[in-house]
C-alpha cells in the first residue's frame, strides 16, 4: 500500500501526479528549488520541502537531497514524472534500497530502455523490424564510413544515451562524416556523460508513431498509438491519438511489437514504444521511453483510462487491473503545448510574471498547466507552460474544438506559441493529415505568427 508518496518534480506533471493520488486517497509531498517557492504544485500537495537552489543539478536533480526529504517525511513511496531523474536507474535504485517504491520500471528495465543501441538489439532479436544501422555502439570512425557505405547516405549519428532531440547529427554525404562524428561523440559526452555513438539509416520524411503501453509482472497490454509528428527540432510541439494513418490492422501490429517487447525487457509500469513510419508505410521501432510522457493525456482521452492512477496501482499491486479486451479507443484528442516562447524571435525562451490569464474550457476541453495570474515563470527551466487537449467524437471536430480552445487561451505579460498552433492547426495538409516531422520546416513560410 502507497500511503504517502514524494513527487520529485515540478510544473504541470507533480500537479498531474498529485490529482492522481487525491483521487486514490494518498498524501502527497511536493519537493520545490528556491526558484520555485511560489509554483503551484507546492500549495497543491499536503505538504512541500525546499531541495535546494534554482539550478536544477542542485535540486531537482540531486539524490541526496531527495533521499533526505523522504526519509524526513516518512513518504513510501516516490514519482519522478517525466525529465529530471525519471530514467535514472541509479536513482530508481537508491530509492528501493532505501524502502521507498520507486513508481516506475525497475532499474534493471531502465537501463535495458535507456541504453537505445541495447534496447534496438533486443527488439531485432525477437523479430520486430528496427531501422537498419548499427547493432553496437560505434568505435572507430573506420567503422562509422563502413557502416554509412553500407546503410547509404543520408545517415544519423545519435547519443547511445541521448533524449530530448539533441545529440543527434544528420550526415547527408562521406564527407561531412568525420568531422561530424567527431562533434557527435563530444556532444554526447558533454550532455550525457558518455561518448557511446551509434549510426543508423535516416529516414526521409517519416512519421514519428509510438505506442503506450502497461505492464506489471510480466504481463503488458498497449492502450493505442499516438502520432507525434508535428515537431520542431526533433522535439514534438502536437500529439494525437489514434493517428490518421495507423489503420486497424497495423494498430493491432504495433501492439504486439510493443507487448513483445516489454515482456523481453521485463518491463513493469507505464512505457512507449516509439517507432518511425517510413512514406512506403513499413514501420521501424527507434526506442523505448521508460516512465510516464508529456503526451499522455491524449490516450487517457480516447481509452478512458487514467495512465498515472494505473501507474500508482501497479506499484501498489504489482499487477495490472485492465485487460487488453478492455481497452477501447474512442473519439480523438490532439494535444498542443503551449511554451513560454517568442516565435517571432526564434523560440526564445520567455520566462516573466503573467499579467492576465485566462484558460480555456467549455465542452471536451481538458488543461493540464501549474501557471496563474501573478506567477512569475522561472527561467531556471522547461518553457512548457500548458498542454491544452481537445477532445471530441471525429478528428475534424476535435480540430474544430481546438482552434475554438486556442482563441480563448490569453496569456498577458509574456510571449507563448498560441499563435504557432493556431497556425498550424489551419493548414490544409494537418487537417487532412497529409504530414510528416518536416511539416513545420516545410510550412512556416506561411505563417506570419513565425521568424526563425
Ligand atoms: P530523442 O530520444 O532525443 O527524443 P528520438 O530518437 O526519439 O530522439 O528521435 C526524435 C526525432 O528525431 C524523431 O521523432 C524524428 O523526427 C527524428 N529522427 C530520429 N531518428 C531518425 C531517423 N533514423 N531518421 C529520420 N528521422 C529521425
Amino acid at each position: 500500500m502507497l500511503k504517502k508518496i514524494l513527487i520529485a518534480n515540478r510544473g504541470e506533471i507533480a500537479i498531474r501526479i498529485i490529482r492522481a493520488c487525491k483521487e486514490l486517497g494518498i498524501k502527497t509531498v511536493a519537493i520545490y528549488s528556491e526558484r520555485d517557492s511560489n509554483s503551484l504544485h507546492t500549495k497543491f500537495a499536503d505538504e512541500s520541502v525546499c531541495v535546494g537552489p534554482s539550478s536544477s543539478a542542485l535540486s531537482y536533480l540531486s539524490i541526496p537531497n531527495i533521499i533526505s526529504v523522504c526519509e524526513l517525511t516518512g513518504v513510501d513511496g516516490v514519482h519522478p514524472g517525466y525529465g529530471f531523474l525519471a530514467e535514472s536507474a541509479r536513482f530508481a535504485e537508491i530509492c528501493e534500497e532505501n524502502g521507498f517504491k520507486f513508481i516506475g520500471p525497475s532499474p534493471d528495465a531502465i537501463m535495458a530502455s535507456g541504453d537505445k543501441v541495447n534496447a534496438k538489439r533486443v527488439a531485432k532479436e525477437i523479430g520486430i523490424p528496427v531501422i537498419p544501422g548499427t547493432a553496437e555502439p560505434v568505435k572507430s570512425i573506420e567503422e562509422a564510413f563502413e557502416i554509412a557505405n553500407n546503410t547509404g547516405y543520408p545517415v544519423i549519428i545519435k547519443a547511445a544515451l541521448g533524449g530530448g532531440g539533441r545529440g543527434m547529427r544528420v550526415v547527408t554525404n562521406s564527407d561531412d562524416l568525420q568531422k561530424l562524428f567527431l562533434m557527435a561523440k563530444q556532444e554526447a559526452k558533454l550532455a550525457f556523460g558518455d561518448d557511446k555513438i551509434y549510426i543508423e539509416k535516416y529516414l526521409e520524411n517519416p512519421r514519428h508513431i509510438e505506442v503506450q503501453i502497461l505492464a506489471a509482472d510480466g504481463d503488458a497490454i498497449w492502450l493505442g498509438e499516438r502520432e507525434c509528428s508535428i515537431q520542431r527540432r526533433h522535439q514534438k510541439l502536437i500529439e494525437e491519438a489514434p493517428s490518421p494513418v495507423v489503420s486497424d490492422a497495423d494498430r493491432v501490429k504495433l501492439g504486439a511489437y510493443a507487448v513483445k517487447l516489454a515482456k523481453a525487457i521485463n518491463y513493469s509500469s507505464a512505457g512507449t514504444l516509439e517507432f518511425l513510419r517510413d512514406k512506403q508505410g513499413n514501420f521501424y521501432f527507434m526506442e523505448i521511453n521508460a516512465r510516464i510522457q508529456v503526451e499522455h493525456p491524449v490516450s487517457e482521452m480516447v481509452t478512458g483510462i487514467d495512465i498515472v492512477k494505473e501507474q500508482l496501482n501497479i506499484a501498489m499491486e504489482n499487477k495490472l487491473n485492465i485487460k487488453q479486451s478492455d481497452v477501447k479507443i474512442k473519439g480523438h484528442a490532439i494535444e498542443c503545448r503551449i511554451n513560454a516562447e517568442d516565435p517571432l524571435n526564434g523560440f526564445r525562451p520567455c520566462p516573466g510574471k503573467i499579467k492576465a490569464l485566462y484558460i480555456p474550457g467549455g465542452p471536451g476541453i481538458r488543461i493540464e498547466t501549474h501557471i496563474y495570474s501573478g506567477y512569475d515563470i522561472p527561467p531556471d527551466y522547461d518553457s512548457l507552460i500548458a498542454k491544452l487537449i481537445a477532445y471530441d467524437e471525429t478528428r475534424p471536430q476535435c480540430i474544430k474544438r481546438l482552434e475554438r480552445a486556442l482563441s480563448e487561451f490569453l496569456v498577458e505579460g509574456i510571449y507563448t506559441t498560441v499563435s504557432f498552433h493556431q497556425n498550424i492547426i489551419k493548414e490544409k495538409d494537418f487537417i487532412d493529415g497529409n504530414f510528416d516531422v518536416n511539416f513545420i520546416e516545410e510550412h512556416k513560410a506561411n505563417w506570419d505568427t513565425v521568424k526563425t
